[in-house]
């Protein structure tokens, strides 16, 4: 059996923080890794080039049942504080738009420069490695597939489920309920939307084409581009949505947020041009004959009554849409929900019920938009209860 101050189970985002943090207090700390290698999401995070942070993350950014409680960890350890650590290590980034900061060559840099700083702290990290039981008297003792661990700290940094082929794994879920915390509902975020039998047949025609809008979903709105696809809708909009749809709810997108069409119908209505050919003016062709096709048979635009011209231009305002459902965790970019904050501390992380159990990261109910701020929250929680543990 070896004894080690500080087990964290996932070498993820979270886990190497923690890890790192813990190690530069002098504790002696390992990581168990059930891959091959670890930082496997950091690796394809950003489109591989890792959109580490966002400058203006604040609790405001993430979904929650408490909103209140990543507010500590995010002020302890700020974006500001994450850059530092990038360019102490040279590598080079840029802004690509909203404050969201991805590095100019590749996600390995991170991952290398996380790797570098658990070495010189003295961090062990084992891979490929299966937990096979954790139980706890006056310490826990981990046992594995390489051997027996006994510690006084115990870190669960296993992540979401989603992407189950990066490595992802309900571990952390499990481990809570064994020690009778509670759980928030589980569900796929950040996901692609999928469209109803008769939707898709259309819509999914123009799979690829984008378009710029607002989406929104009760009071909450997004506005980027939308994309459809075979099943449904993507694209950055959809995605920041999708974490707020609930089953049988709908979406509204307003797919021509800048132009008032009431005006553009207003100087067009004397005119012979196809209704099709006047918003193709406005949105790639594609779109505006699908569109057409399923709601308002196109022809010149004098021959519209008034009527028809304000519902056509309601439609593209407030395009209604009820989601058939979710591609689901294999294509979702985050879990929400997780272990319920009520069972933690928001200081340290730590479970109230059981001492010594930590949980960080995402396997924890806080998710993050798009843009950075799931990788900020995973920084700052590692980092806060890697000073405790
Ligand atoms: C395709 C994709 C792109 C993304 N891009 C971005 C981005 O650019 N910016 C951003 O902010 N967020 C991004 N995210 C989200 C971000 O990757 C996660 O929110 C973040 O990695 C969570 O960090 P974590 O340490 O909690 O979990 P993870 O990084 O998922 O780490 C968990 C680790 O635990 C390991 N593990 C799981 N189960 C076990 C077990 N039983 N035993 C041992 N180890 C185990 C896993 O293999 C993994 O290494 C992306 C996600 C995906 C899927």
């Amino acid at each position: 059996m070896i004894e080690k101050d500080v087990v964290i189970i996932g070498g993820g985002a979270a886990g190497f923080i923690c890890a790192i943090e813990a190690g530069k207090r002098g504790r002696a700390v390992l990581i168990i890794e059930h891959e091959e290698k670890p930082g496997k999401k950091i690796l394809i995070s950003g489109g591989g080039r890792c959109n580490f942070t966002n400058k203006y993350a604040s609790h405001e950014n993430f979904i929650s049942q408490n909103p209140h409680f990543s507010k500590s960890a995010l002020a302890r350890y700020t974006p500001a504080d994450f850059i530092s650590f990038v360019e102490k290590y040279k590598i080079s980034y840029h802004e690509k738009k909203f404050g969201q900061l991805f590095c100019d060559g590749s996600s390995r840099q991170i991952v290398s420069m996380l790797e570098k700083e658990c070495k010189d702290n003295k961090v062990e990290i084992v891979t490929s490695c299966k937990v096979n039981d954790i139980s706890i008297n006056d310490n826990f003792l981990i046992s594995t597939s390489f051997g027996n661990y006994y510690t006084g700290s115990l870190v669960i940094a296993t992540g979401g489920i989603s992407i189950p082929k990066m490595g992802a794994t309900d571990f952390g879920y499990r481990i809570a309920k064994k020690f009778d915390l509670k759980l928030t509902e589980i569900l796929p975020g950040l996901v692609p939307l999928t469209l109803k039998e008769d939707e898709r047949k259309i819509f999914g025609q123009l799979s690829g084409v984008s378009v710029d809008s607002i989406v929104s979903c009760g009071n909450i709105s997004f506005r980027e581009n939308i994309l459809f696809t075979h099943k449904g809708l993507s694209g950055p909009a959809v995605l920041q949505i999708s974490s707020y749809w609930k089953a049988g709810r709908s979406i509204s997108i307003n797919v021509l947020p800048d132009v008032d069409t009431s005006e553009i119908f207003y100087e067009n209505s004397d005119n012979k041009i196809e209704l099709v050919n006047l918003l193709s003016n406005y949105f790639p062709r594609r779109f505006a004959q699908a569109f057409c096709q399923v709601y308002f048979p196109s022809k010149p635009m004098n021959q519209f009554s008034q009527k028809d011209l304000k519902s056509i231009s309601e439609k593209i305002h407030n395009w209604i849409i009820f989601p058939s459902g979710t591609e689901g965790f294999g294509k979702a970019e985050v879990t929400l929900g997780g272990v319920d904050t009520n069972e933690l501390s928001s200081k340290t992380l730590e479970s109230k019920k059981v001492k010594g159990l930590y949980f960080i990261g995402e396997v924890v109910d806080v998710t993050g938009w798009l843009g950075g701020y799931n990788f900020q929250w995973a920084w700052a929680s590692g980092f806060v209860a890697g000073q405790y543990v």
